[in-house]
């Protein structure tokens, strides 16, 4: 399902050189010179937004979600940087949202998120990325342990993660999985997120709402 081909093909293409822009935190930016309009860094936001869409689904192509709609996996990393946006999370929250998945699912190395997105996108990817030597549980409990030690940005990005995935639990399930294995996997979501929450009032609310209306919908759904 993963893309092995092609990768460094476009990585050295000449037309994805625009996609070095990784000045911009802390960089260009702060050296500016008065009278660069907001407008115009806004327009800078919005290229660095399709920037990282555009990365994320070549990245991910051919992969689909597991859900029965058989979605897009880029879909998932869309709605969560929207979440995000929606929601007044911090730039690179945002960006890193779009490519949170690379590093854990994808081609894509660390080393690859820096040259083109910069260290600080990289390090909340890395941040979000879980390390697919330990096993399965180990990495479920090290979530749930990890989670009050993570920058707000990462926290940030990690409750907008599992807001979008209880959301697919609830609508979407993957048709391999029962009704216990959904109902665990609210509980865990609501274990790491305990951890996550206290730093943007808006996405905590949204992530209440969420799990309760995940739980209400397994409840219905009770066989
Ligand atoms: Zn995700």
């Amino acid at each position: 399902m993963f893309r092995r081909s092609g990768w460094k093909w476009r990585w050295h293409h000449p037309d994805l050189a625009f996609m070095d822009f990784s000045g911009h935190f802390g960089g260009p930016f702060s050296v500016l010179p008065w009278g660069v309009s907001t407008s115009r860094m806004q327009a800078n936001f919005a290229a660095q937004v399709l920037r990282a869409t555009l990365f994320a689904a070549r990245a991910h192509a051919g992969q689909v979600r597991k859900g029965a709609a058989a979605e897009p996996y880029v879909n998932h990393v869309i709605e969560v940087a929207a979440i995000l946006a929606e929601h007044g999370a911090p730039e690179e929250a945002i960006l890193a949202g779009l490519l949170h998945d690379t590093v854990e699912d994808t081609e894509t190395t660390d080393a690859d998120l820096v040259a083109v997105f910069g260290p600080v996108i990289a390090g909340l990817v890395a941040e979000a990325t879980d390390d697919k030597e330990k096993p399965k549980e180990i990495r479920k409990a090290l979530q749930i342990s990890q989670a009050p030690k993570h920058s707000e940005a990462a926290k940030q990005l990690k409750l907008a993660d599992k807001i979008a995935n209880l959301r697919s639990i609830a609508d979407s399930p993957p048709a391999n999985w029962n009704h216990a294995r959904r109902i665990e996997y609210v509980g865990w979501a609501g274990r790491v997120a305990a951890g996550l929450k206290g730093v943007n009032p808006g996405l905590d609310a949204l992530f209440d709402t969420t799990y309760r209306a995940a739980l209400a919908r397994l409840a219905s759904e009770m066989p």
